[in-house]
């Protein structure tokens, strides 16, 4: 059992992912690989240098802090087999063009970053939501960061993609105050090949929750193509009557995640998506409101 977590970033301030002002705490892994995943530096649990070339003034003095030869000027490159994550080219670069991301946390370490925000929690009734990543790959550091946010009274939850064993988490699940389920893709085929493993366990966990009446709100996002079908969008509305669930929080595609590809030097494929228009967006929302399911916002 860990007690620590690799966190990629926390987010200060944010409006969206629960009620009031909220921090984002962005967990690194994945056990699925979404085609379109907007935080690709999320996938791997692995530590890794993040590089932002538009900030990168030339001067090298992260070559010179490099004492594996790591570095390498031409097209710049990390080479990873080399990088020991030792973090020196991070401090040596004067522009902040380096970043380490994926540094491990324990709970209270995390707590300690949070504080600062408590007051806006308090006054707003807001509070910490996990995202990532996939959160789940960590419950003992999220219990017990759950149990530290509860003896301050802070609002808690979660964002899953919800391929979690169910046996681990029925303990944990009921100590959030909410839980943001996705739904993505509902034919099997199609889970497999944009998702990976993982859509029995899936779909399984959503008719669970459901059932045992934990405080779920269900989303999905809205990828042009391939979540936007006609077919995809009347499974979901099925499942969600099915389920006594006729809501759901939509998602809109936006296709920032594809820069964030070369930061990390990442090969995933990409989808040469543009946005989703707003035009789109609204038939998606008639859609489900047509077949009886509420649309209760659109977060980007
Ligand atoms: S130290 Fe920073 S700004 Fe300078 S070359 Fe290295 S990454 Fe670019
Ligand atoms: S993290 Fe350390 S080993 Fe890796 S590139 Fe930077 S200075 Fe070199």
């Amino acid at each position: 059992m860990s007690f620590t977590a690799p966190i990629f970033d926390i987010q200060r301030f944010s409006l969206h992912d629960g009620p009031g002002i909220r921090s984002l705490v962005f967990l690194k892994g994945c056990p699925l690989h979404c085609s379109w995943c907007q935080n690709p530096e999320s996938q791997n649990r692995a530590a890794v240098i993040a590089f932002y070339r538009d900030r990168c003034a030339e001067h090298f003095e992260c070559e010179a802090a490099c004492e594996e030869g790591a570095i390498q000027r031409d097209g710049f490159r990390i080479d990873q087999q080399k990088c020991t994550l030792c973090g020196s080219c991070v401090e040596a670069c004067p522009s902040g063009a380096l970043r380490l991301i994926g540094e491990q946390h324990t709970p209270d370490q995390l707590m300690e970053k949070l504080r600062a925000d408590f007051p806006y929690f308090a006054r707003s009734g807001g509070g910490v939501t996990f995202t990532g990543g996939e959160p789940t790959l960590y419950p003992s550091f999220i219990e017990r960061v759950l149990d530290l946010c509860s003896t301050e009274s802070i609002h808690t939850n979660i964002e899953t993609a919800g391929l979690f064993s169910l046996e681990r988490w029925k303990s944990i699940l009921p100590k959030f105050d909410l839980i943001y389920f996705d739904l993505k893709l509902l034919d099997p085929e199609q889970h497999a090949h944009h998702l990976g493993p993982g859509f029995e366990t899936v779909h399984a966990n959503a008719i669970a929750l459901s059932e045992i009446k934990l405080p779920i709100e269900f989303r999905m996002p809205v990828i042009p193509g391939i979540t936007d079908t006609e077919d995809n969008i009347d499974a979901v509305a099925r499942l969600l009557q099915q389920m006594g669930k006729p809501s759901i929080h939509l998602l809109a595609y936006h296709n920032m995640g594809e820069a964030k590809i070369d930061i990390i030097e990442g090969s995933q494929p990409r989808l040469g998506l543009a946005r989703l228009s707003d035009e789109r967006l609204a038939e998606v929302q008639n859609s489900f409101r047509e077949r009886g399911i509420e649309v209760l916002g659109n977060d980007g």
